[in-house]
């Protein structure tokens, strides 16, 4: 611990803390209201402040709907969850349980949408293949062609920023310190211990941390040395003046994803169109034989939804380090999402009020590191959410204060090891798309 300056204000602030978190992103805050209900002391840092991230910057979709089998069980779990937390935060988070619309209109992914809906019935969950009669009664006016549609009724959509809040606030309720502009820049161990850590305005002595830094997390992970094959994806969403009532539902046409927020904007997303984005701390590990093999039938099964842009890639790789909070804007891609909601609703005209974009962190299956690593298991890992991370961060919150006052969570962790990059089967993502 040697060189490391111990910074009095951070230490009189933080009480002594028994856990750090590293990210005030959804997750990181979820992490630390459930450690501070269970009455542990608990510290969060960010470079930035909360939801500077993904978190605020999301579309507000919380699904069920499509998710991998290795995460249904813990989305399902975030979905009760979810319908309880304005109660226990305290506040209006916009919560509708208006259910999950999904349309494909390509007839060759049928079958494994129909699948999908076999898995998620054996699961419990109420989705099921909607009729055109029930589209249209969801979403009045809409006029997309397609092949098949499937619903999930219980689904639902929470504002992100408000959810973001009412976490925040909730953890000053509970003592919690959010110490905003920290960056973090290594976790400390000594003595085969955890000591805390160092960030950009001193040292934070604490025996545990919940790495949930979101796209900063890959840095950490491998000062550590573990090397993660993280990839960003840069993702616009824009959001139109406001409109007539059009449907409490979540849409996503593959063509354009939108949801109507409690003022009536529309939120509108080129269907999850992205461009690939190279995390330097990961580029070793995303180049390792294994990762490659495993990155190109991935890119192929994606590669509607994942650009290429080679300027775009060149400069992700020649920065140092990112902290892509932001992600680069795609002007083309806020008219193609107008363009296909025009055409959608031939009866109403769109107008964007506004844009933004943002950056996903994003594992090579898209499933979550959900994990204890370093020594004496000081560190619990909650990152890589893979673009699904603001509907399940209820319940990842629960699994991380599991692992840290118990060491074991009653979901199976072992799709989501941080080794399975290593010594796992390599396996391309399952969700649906
Ligand atoms: C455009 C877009 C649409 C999306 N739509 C959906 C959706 O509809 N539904 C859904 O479930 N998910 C969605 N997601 C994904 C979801 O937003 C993320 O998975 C989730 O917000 C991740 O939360 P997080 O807390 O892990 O990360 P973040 O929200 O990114 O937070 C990480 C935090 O860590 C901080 N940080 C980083 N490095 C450091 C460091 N070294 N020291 C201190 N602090 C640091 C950052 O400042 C940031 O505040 C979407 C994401 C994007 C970008």
């Amino acid at each position: 611990m040697s060189g490391i300056q111990v910074d009095q204000a951070t230490r009189r602030l933080t009480r002594r803390p028994d856990v750090v978190v590293v990210g005030a992103g959804i997750v990181g805050l979820a992490a630390a209201y459930e450690l501070a209900a269970r009455r542990l002391r608990v510290c969060v840092l960010d470079g930035a402040e909360p939801g500077a991230g993904q978190s605020s910057r999301n579309w507000g979709f919380v699904r069920q709907q499509g998710r991998a089998e290795e995460e249904l069980p813990v989305m399902m779990e975030a979905n009760q969850m979810w319908q309880e937390l304005p109660g226990r935060l305290g506040a209006d988070i916009e919560w509708v349980q208006g259910g999950n619309l999904r349309l494909t209109d390509q007839p060759q992914r049928v079958d494994e949408y129909r699948r999908w809906i076999e898995l998620a019935r054996s699961y419990g969950l109420d989705s099921r293949v909607a009729t055109p009669g029930e589209v249209t009664a969801l979403v009045p006016g809409f006029t997309a062609r397609y092949e098949l549609a499937i619903f999930t009724p219980s689904d639902g959509q929470a504002n992100p920023v408000k959810a973001v809040g009412a976490y925040t606030r909730a953890l000053g309720h509970l003592q919690v310190d959010i110490h905003t502009g920290r960056r973090a820049r290594r976790i400390v161990t000594a003595g085969g211990a955890v000591a805390g850590v160092a960030t950009d305005g001193g040292f934070v002595a604490a025996p545990t941390v919940v790495l949930a830094a979101g796209t900063g997390s890959g840095a950490l992970l491998r000062q550590l040395g573990h090397p993660v094959p993280v990839h960003f994806v840069d993702q616009t969403v824009a959001l139109t003046e406001p409109m007539p009532k059009l449907t409490d539902a979540c849409v996503w046409t593959g063509r354009v994803g939108f949801r109507q927020t409690a003022n009536g904007q529309v939120l509108v997303s080129s269907g999850g169109r992205g461009d690939l984005v190279v995390d330097p701390a990961s580029l070793a590990a995303l180049l390792s034989p294994r990762q490659v093999r495993q990155a190109v039938p991935m890119y192929w099964k994606n590669r509607e939804y994942l650009r290429i842009r080679p300027r775009q890639l060149m400069g992700s790789l020649g920065a140092r380090h990112h902290d892509h909070l932001d992600g680069e804007m795609r002007y083309d891609d806020v008219a193609q999402a107008l363009d296909a909601m025009a055409e959608h609703f031939p009866a109403l005209r769109w107008q964007p009020a506004t844009a933004w974009a943002g950056t996903i962190d994003a594992t090579p299956d898209a499933l979550p590191i959900l994990d204890t690593v370093g020594p004496s298991g000081g560190v619990v890992v909650a990152s890589g959410m893979s673009g699904h991370g603001f509907g399940i961060a209820p319940a990842v919150g629960r699994i991380v204060a599991d692992l840290v006052t118990t060491g074991t969570s009653h979901h199976d962790l072992q799709p989501f090891r941080l080794r399975r990059f290593v010594d796992g089967a390599p396996k391309a993502p399952q969700h649906l798309l």
